[in-house]
């Protein structure tokens, strides 16, 4: 049995498991750092940066995704230290990453978030007209977003296992998704089956080649092993979507960026030096406050299928 960062309790080594790329499968890599059992690789062959040994596709959901999940101890190794009552930050994101859907959609229609967690972002699409429904495998989240946006609008399980109408969606979402996915290119080729004709995709994921990530190395806080078991940049992110069959549209950083606490700010600067934590600590006083952070370490990508 081994231990693993975040995790509740230790699993057995079987259930890690050494993988080739995801994208070529190519075994061939090169080490970025290794940080207990998990390596940080870039693939000689594509450049796709992926972790390896990952969690078994089983492990990950039992293990991963469960409660602890979404009330964490342990946030910079896995999972939200408080999901739920952060929901005043989380609508108040999306509702500023509104301007990138008004921009490619001159009226509402129907939305499919894959991953929809507690449904913040369906809540905000739902405000402006939308006709919402949500994916979500976690029993654990899910529960929210059936509460927030009415049950009939939330779908348990992963895209390709729920029965969804095809040719439907104008708009499919995947917020802070792919870079859990073991097969994101398959799961991206049922997204295009699921879209209506116009319809477009919307992802978000981190960008390993931003400048925050080369500044903050092992510290940067999307290096989660368990669970960020990709980490794109805009090229390797295009091959995706070339391979899923879709043509990009945009990729920005802008409105990649999320109001968090003053309390959240504090907590992870003590990731990146104890001493820094303790000259930020007097805004533990005002630790509700928002603020609004981007370190243009995400790309927003939208897409339409390729003709
Ligand atoms: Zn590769």
């Amino acid at each position: 049995m081994i231990e693993l960062p975040g995790l509740a309790r230790s699993i057995p080594e079987t259930a890690l498991q050494d993988v080739p790329c995801g994208l070529c499968g190519s075994a061939a890599r090169e080490t970025k750092f290794t940080d207990g059992p998990f390596s940080v690789v870039t693939c000689s062959d594509c450049g796709l940066t992926y972790v390896t040994p990952r969690l078994a596709d089983g492990a990950l959901i039992d293990e991963v995704y469960n409660e602890g999940y979404w009330s964490s101890s342990a946030a910079k190794d896995r999972g939200y230290t408080d999901y739920r009552s952060d929901a005043p930050l989380y609508l108040r994101t999306y509702r500023k990453r509104l301007s990138v859907i008004r921009r490619h959609f001159a009226r509402p229609g129907r939305v499919l978030d894959v991953g929809c967690a507690a449904g913040y972002f369906l809540s905000v699409m739902q405000s402006e007209g939308w006709d919402v429904t949500g994916l979500e495998p976690s029993d654990a989240i899910r529960p929210q977003a059936a509460e927030r946006i009415g049950a009939q609008n939330v779908r348990a399980g992963l895209l390709g296992q729920v029965d969804l109408p095809k040719g439907h969606y104008d708009l499919i979402t995947f917020w802070d998704v792919i870079e859990h996915i073991p097969d994101v290119v398959g799961a991206l080729k049922v997204a295009r089956e699921h879209l209506a004709p116009g319809g477009k995709l919307l992802i978000e994921t981190q960008n390993v080649d931003s400048r925050a990530a080369a500044m903050l190395g092992k510290a940067w806080q999307h290096y989660k092993h368990a669970e960020h078991i990709y980490h794109f940049n805009p090229k390797t992110l295009g091959r995706v979507m070339d391979e899923a069959g879709f043509q990009v549209l945009e990729n920005t950083p802008r409105l990649g960026g999320k109001y968090v606490s003053l309390g959240f700010v504090v907590e992870r600067s003590q990731r990146l030096h104890p001493a820094l934590s303790f000259v930020l600590s007097p805004l533990k006083l005002v630790a509700k406050s928002a603020v609004y952070v981007n370190l243009f370490d995400e790309m927003i990508v939208v897409a339409e299928p390729a003709s």
